[in-house]
C-alpha cells in the first residue's frame, strides 16, 4: 500500500507507442511498471514516418490531453522537426524527428520510475482461472505480476515476410537478431485475426527510408527547409501498383506520379511499399541514394496486420480478467497517435484493476470513446478485416466530422471534456 492506495504489478510487453505509453500511464498511477522489449530500442515502428496529429488525430490528441492524459504527445512536440509541412492529401501533420524521438521518451519514463527490460523477449505464457499469472523470458525467467498489457505489435516474424511479403528486408524489427515477434495473446490461445489486403494477408507497410546524406545536398537542403516535397519520378516508376499498401486512403496522382518525400531527420519516401533503388537512381538528385529503412527497401517492406485481437471498448483481451491489450495488437488500428492512445487508456485500465477498481471506459459523447468503438464495429462488420482504421482518415474520420466532432480549438474541446464531467478522467 502507497499513501492507503494498493500498489500492483504491472507487466507491458512490447515496448512501441503503445507499450511506451501503457507502461508510462501505469507508472503515473502509483502501480509498479515494467516494460518488456526484445530489441535494443524503444518505440518500435514509431522510429519510423513520425508524422502525427493530421486530421482527427488532432482532435483526439487534444481530447486525451483535456482529460489530462496524452503526456508523450508533449514528447513528440518536443522533437517536431516540422510543423504542417506541405504534404499532399493531409491537414494540420507534424512531424517529429525520429532520431531525437526515443530519447525525450526515455526521460520520461525514467522519471515516472518505469522498469525498462530492453534485449528480454517474451516466448511462454501462464494462465490459470481466467487470470494470466506470468510470462517467461527466453533465458527462462518467470515474471509474476497482477495485470498484464499486449502492446507487441502485428510486424513478422521473418516467416510471415516470407509467406505473405516479398522476404526478409532488415527492417528496424530486426527479427533475425532479436528473435520473432512472439504475441502474449496468441501464447494464451485466444484467436488471433489477420489483416487481408485483397486476397493477400495482412499488408506490405507503406513508406520506407533513404539515407538524407546520400541525397544531393541541394536537395537534401531543400528538403530540409520545406519538410516535405514531391520529386517526379520517371514514367518507369509511374502507377506503381498500392494496393498492398498499409495506408489506402492517399491512393491519388500525387503519390502516384510524384516521389512524395519527407524530412523526419532521414528521409521518408511514402506510402509506397517498395522501390527498386536503381530506379530511384534515375531520379535527379537521388543519384547516390541509399536506404536505410529498410536495408533492403529496393526489394520490399515488413508485413504488419498479422496478430489482432478484438477486444472490448476497454481494451481487455477476451477470456482474461487481467490481460489488456493495445496498439496494432488492437483492431487494425494503425498510426503512432492511435498506438498512444489505446496504449495510455490500457494501461490506465491496468492500473485500475490492480488496485480492484472498474475499468475506465470513454462514453461515445466523445471522439475517443466513439471512435475507438466505431473502428470496433466496422472490424467486426462486413469485409471489417480488409480495412485499417484511424483517426486520421477513412471511415472513423468520415464520421468525426458527420458527427461535428472534429475540432481543432483546444479551448472548445477541453469545455466539452469538462462539460462531460471528464476532465482530468485520464490524470493519475
Ligand atoms: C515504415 C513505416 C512508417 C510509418 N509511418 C507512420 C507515420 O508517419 N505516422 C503514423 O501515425 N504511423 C506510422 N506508421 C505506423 C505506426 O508506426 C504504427 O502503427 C505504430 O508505431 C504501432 O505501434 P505499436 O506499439 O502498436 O507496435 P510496434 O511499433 O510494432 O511495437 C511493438 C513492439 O513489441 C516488441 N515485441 C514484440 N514481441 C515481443 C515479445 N514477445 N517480447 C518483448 N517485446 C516484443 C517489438 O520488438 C516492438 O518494439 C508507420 C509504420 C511503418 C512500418
Amino acid at each position: 500500500m502507497q499513501g492507503g492506495l494498493h500498489v500492483g504489478r504491472i507487466v507491458v510487453v512490447g515496448g512501441g507507442w503503445a507499450g511506451c505509453a501503457a507502461a508510462l500511464a501505469a507508472a503515473r498511477m502509483g502501480q509498479e511498471s515494467i516494460l518488456i522489449e526484445r530489441t535494443d530500442d524503444l518505440l518500435g515502428c514509431g522510429l519510423l514516418g513520425g508524422i502525427y496529429r493530421n486530421f482527427g488525430r488532432a482532435t483526439a490528441i487534444m481530447e486525451a490531453q483535456a482529460m489530462g492524459g496524452g503526456e508523450l504527445f508533449h514528447a513528440m512536440d518536443e522533437a517536431v522537426r516540422h510543423v504542417n509541412p506541405p504534404i499532399p492529401k493531409m491537414e494540420n501533420q507534424n512531424v517529429y524527428d525520429i532520431l531525437r524521438i526515443q530519447g525525450k521518451v526515455r526521460s520520461r519514463l525514467d522519471g515516472a520510475g518505469v522498469q525498462i527490460r530492453l534485449r528480454t523477449r517474451v516466448v511462454k505464457a501462464e494462465s490459470r482461472n481466467g487470470r494470466v499469472t506470468a510470462v517467461y523470458l527466453e533465458d527462462g525467467e518467470k515474471v509474476e505480476a497482477d495485470v498484464f498489457v499486449d502492446a507487441t505489435g502485428s510486424g513478422g516474424p521473418e516467416e510471415l515476410c516470407r509467406k505473405w511479403g516479398l522476404g526478409c528486408v532488415s527492417c528496424l524489427l530486426r527479427c533475425p537478431t532479436f528473435g520473432a515477434r512472439v504475441s502474449v495473446a496468441g501464447l494464451l490461445g485466444i484467436q488471433e485475426g489477420v489483416g487481408r489486403s485483397g486476397e493477400n494477408y495482412g499488408a506490405i507497410s507503406a513508406g520506407s527510408h533513404l539515407l538524407k546524406e546520400s541525397l544531393s545536398p541541394d536537395l537534401a537542403g531543400e528538403l530540409e527547409s520545406k519538410g516535405c516535397m514531391l520529386v517526379p519520378i520517371p514514367a518507369s516508376l509511374k502507377n506503381q501498383e498500392t494496393d498492398w499498401a498499409a495506408t489506402k486512403h492517399y491512393a491519388s496522382d500525387e503519390f502516384k506520379q510524384t516521389l512524395v518525400i519527407v524530412d523526419n531527420g532521414q528521409v521518408l519516401v511514402m506510402l509506397r511499399p517498395f522501390i527498386p533503388i536503381e530506379q530511384v537512381r534515375q531520379i535527379e538528385g537521388l543519384e547516390n541514394a541509399r536506404f536505410f529503412d529498410p536495408l533492403a527497401g529496393g526489394v520490399g517492406n515488413s508485413v504488419r496486420f498479422l496478430s489482432v485481437v478484438e477486444t472490448g471498448p476497454d481494451f481487455k483481451a477476451p477470456g482474461f480478467e487481467n490481460l489488456y491489450c493495445a496498439g496494432e495488437k488492437v483492431g487494425l488500428l494503425v498510426g503512432n497517435t492511435e498506438a498512444v492512445l489505446t496504449g495510455e487508456l490500457a494501461g490506465n485500465n491496468a492500473a485500475r484493476t490492480a488496485r480492484g477498481d472498474e475499468a475506465l471506459m470513454l462514453p461515445r459523447t466523445t471522439v475517443l470513446g466513439d471512435g475507438l468503438a466505431y473502428a470496433g464495429e466496422l472490424l467486426r462488420g462486413p469485409g471489417g478485416y480488409g480495412k485499417r482504421y484511424s483517426f486520421g482518415g477513412g471511415e472513423v474520420q468520415t464520421r468525426m466530422r458527420e458527427k461535428g466532432m472534429y475540432q481543432l480549438d483546444p479551448e472548445v474541446i477541453a469545455a466539452r471534456i469538462k462539460e462531460l464531467g471528464l476532465a482530468g478522467t485520464l490524470a493519475p
